[in-house]
């Protein structure tokens, strides 16, 4: 029997969180998959080190600074003996980034990224994995990037499934009651070289890990009671979901609800493999329990906010038809550059799409389209979802605001939401 845990940043962020993994972990009485992301907001303070490494300034070398401070506060606020920790460990890791980080950056920025960022979740395992041994607890150190494979499309890396199907199931040799810990989020190219699985992916990895081991169940400990019909910071009132099937996870996921990368489900779902999200601050409670169900049970209003959002419009640069012949050359320009379209609308002479948030991806998607098309784009939009809305739920999400598009399916309303 395997069980797979999932511990993400926010659960992660100081010293007393880790205090309390170690507490959820040390009951667990057969073979564990510990699974740990990055501590805190470390990966978006990588992804800040690894913009800074592209300028001429030196910026880089400060906010890796930071984030070497950040880890050994907490490391010697947790330990016993933090010094052979931070002598040994945790000092000369960071140092060897810096080194690296002081020559030009060598290799494209998605290459570099997956390099510098995919250190955040390294020193996390090291660390919370030094902290469990010291205290007592048996748990073996494992680095995924030599047993989760993917190809080299760096940042968004494809799971080699056999490759790493034979690797995982000799590495995580659960036949009684071992005790693992890896990282979430990252993995490694058949080069030798860390990729990543796009952001907010450890949800992905523990997925990956109970199909590849055929794990009884995974849970995935929060700082939220479970999955809930809204975001607290949105909504005043938000309902926890006591059980809701795989389909329906996936769509809120895809929508934005924070709870679960997108990717999670599908390989749960193919085995059949329960998915508990629950907090840690309370690891008795019952949170929410996504699950293969006969029959879709009855959901109250759940409602998904997407900020950060970009519309695009395509349109002819004449009045030809952008539907007809510019489509595939569209989706294939997506493609390529790796932009996430949240919803797509047309018009016979436009397209609209909604993407995630403005960066260099977006950035060249607009560059590369303009040359065939004229495109307009608005960065002060966000993207609005209720999946079973009711009149009551609309009228409560949308009122006063300026929408740009609305979209109506029998099940969810989307709307794209001007916000300044
Ligand atoms: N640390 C990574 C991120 O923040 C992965 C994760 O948290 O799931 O994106
Ligand atoms: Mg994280």
């Amino acid at each position: 029997m395997v069980e797979v845990y999932k511990f993400g940043g926010s659960s992660l962020k100081n010293a007393e969180g880790i205090r309390n993994l170690r507490q959820i972990v040390a009951d667990v009485d057969q073979c564990l998959v510990l699974v740990v992301s990055a501590l805190g907001k470390t990966t978006n303070a990588l992804e800040e080190v690894v913009q800074a490494s592209f300028e001429p300034t030196n910026t880089w070398r400060q906010k890796l600074d930071s984030i070497q401070e950040f880890h050994e506060i907490i490391a010697s606020d947790l330990l016993p003996e933090p010094d052979v920790f931070l002598d040994t460990i945790l000092r000369p890791s960071f140092d060897a980034l810096a080194r690296k980080l002081e020559d030009p950056p060598a290799g494209s920025f998605d290459f570099v990224y997956d390099q510098v960022v995919s250190m955040g979740e390294i020193w996390s395992t090291l660390l919370i994995h030094h902290y469990l041994v010291a205290t007592g607890l048996d748990f073996r150190f494992i680095d995924i990037r030599e047993y989760l494979i993917t190809d080299s499309n760096y940042r968004e890396g494809r799971v080699a499934w056999d490759q790493s199907g034979f690797l995982i199931r000799k590495g995580f040799a659960c036949t009684g009651k071992e005790k693992y810990i890896t990282q979430g989020f990252i993995a490694g190219a058949e080069n030798g070289y860390a990729t990543t699985l796009g952001r907010e992916g450890s949800d992905y990895t523990a997925a990956i890990l109970a199909y590849i081991l055929n794990a009884q169940q995974v849970t995935i400990w929060k700082d939220v009671p479970g999955v809930m019909n809204a975001d607290p910071e949105d909504y005043p009132h938000p309902k926890k979901l006591v059980e809701i099937p795989y389909q329906e996870a996936i769509e809120l996921a895809f929508f934005g609800a924070k709870v679960i990368h997108p990717k999670t489900i599908k390989p749960l779902y193919n085995k059949k493999i329960p998915l508990w999200v629950k907090s840690y601050k309370d690891a008795s409670g019952e949170g929410t329990l996504i699950h293969e169900m006969e029959q879709a049970p009855k959901l109250i209003p759940v409602f998904v906010r997407k900020r950060n959002q970009v519309l695009i419009s395509i349109l002819p640069r004449d009045l030809s038809f952008v539907i007809d012949e510019g489509l595939g050359r569209i989706f294939n320009q997506i493609d390529t550059h790796k932009v996430k379209v949240n919803l797509i609308q047309n018009s016979a002479v436009s397209i609209s799409l909604c993407v995630d948030r403005f960066d260099e991806r977006v950035e060249r998607l607009i560059s590369e389209l303009s040359m065939d098309f004229k495109v307009l784009h608005n960065t002060n939009v966000e993207l609005i979802t209720i999946r079973h809305y009711t009149d009551e739920s609309i009228r409560e999400m949308i009122s006063g605001k300026t929408i740009l598009i609305e979209q109506k399916t029998r099940s969810t309303v989307n709307y794209v939401i001007k916000t300044g």
